[in-house]
């Protein structure tokens, strides 16, 4: 095709190619679901269906884009793992974020009603999105560490905050100065004697979040394990049993697998 005298301006774009051999994570992130929660009554401190929509955008995601190896999940937030030897879009960072962000926020507003049955959306919801790489298998399982600590920290802070507000009366103001300064500790101990939860006993759903990998194929023996060898502890640390496969996983035959607890996994 004859080129225009326009053409030129193509060069304006800037190169975001990735570099090669390193894990890609893009992870998204609700735009201001502080509030997109509350106009929509989500069940506080963990609302089971909105979590569940979370989770059937993130597979939808994993349907379209079988280099994709392991999702996690919490809150209003997902990251997805790339397989390091990923060449989808040449491995541009802005295509990478913006088609798995796009699919994700069309998927969430697709599946709502499933999830949330008559409840109208108030309003069209956005999500973030960036894109990191990883070098080192170390730096991933860290990663995901990180995430998951976010999540338990998260969690134990909201279990309390809201525990003090619908069953002890407390304004968010109030529940919010009693929590304050509080170690993890204190925080346990407060829901175990002023309300006789102990918080360990709670959904792992709720305390680590949700991941989501490829199953192998049901008739191979040999489908590719390897990333499920994954060890993700709530307090941050990491250890693996064996290393991180680069290879490819078998691609998913019934959907993605959800498991709330990563020691399901193991
Ligand atoms: P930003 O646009 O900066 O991300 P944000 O309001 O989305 O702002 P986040 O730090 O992402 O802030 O926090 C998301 C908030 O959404 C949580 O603090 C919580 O209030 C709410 N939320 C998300 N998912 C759920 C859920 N399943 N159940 C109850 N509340 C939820
Ligand atoms: P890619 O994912 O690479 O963008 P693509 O199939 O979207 O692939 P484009 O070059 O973006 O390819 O072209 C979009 C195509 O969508 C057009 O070629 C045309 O076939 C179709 N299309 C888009 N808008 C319309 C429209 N309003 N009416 C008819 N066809 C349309
Ligand atoms: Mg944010
Ligand atoms: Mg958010
Ligand atoms: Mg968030
Ligand atoms: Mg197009």
């Amino acid at each position: 095709m004859a080129k225009s005298k326009f053409e030129y301006v193509k060069q304006f774009e800037t190169e975001d190619r990735l570099l090669p051999n390193c894990w890609i994570v893009v992870r998204i992130d609700g735009k201001g679901f502080h509030r997109f929660s509350e106009q929509h009554n989500y069940i506080k401190p963990n609302d089971d269906r909105a979590l569940d929509l979370m989770s059937k955008a993130a597979e939808t995601v994993m349907e379209e884009f079988k280099d994709i190896v392991l999702g996690y999940g919490q809150s209003d937030e997902y990251s997805f793992v790339f397989k390091k030897s990923t060449n989808v879009y040449n491995r541009r960072a802005s295509k990478l974020a913006t088609n798995v962000v796009s699919l994700f926020a069309s998927s969430f507003v697709y599946f709502w009603p499933r999830y949330f049955g008559t409840q109208m959306m108030q309003y069209p919801p956005a999500f973030d999105s960036r894109t990191v790489i990883y070098p080192t298998d170390k730096n991933l399982r860290d990663y995901l560490s990180w995430r998951q600590a976010d999540c338990h920290i998260n969690n134990l802070y909201n279990t309390c905050f809201w525990k003090l507000i619908q069953e002890k009366g407390l304004t968010p103001a109030q529940s919010q100065e009693r929590l304050k300064g509080t170690m993890s500790s204190d925080k346990n101990e407060l829901l175990y004697k002023e309300f006789e939860i102990n918080y360990n006993n709670l959904s792992a759903l709720h305390r680590k979040g949700t991941i989501i990998i490829r199953t192998p194929k049901q008739d191979q023996e040999n489908g590719d394990l390897d990333i499920l060898k994954l060890q993700l502890t709530p307090s941050g640390s990491s250890t693996a049993r064996g290393g991180l496969s680069s290879r490819s996983p078998r691609p998913m035959t019934g959907g993605a697998r959800r498991v709330g607890d990563v020691s399901a996994i193991l």
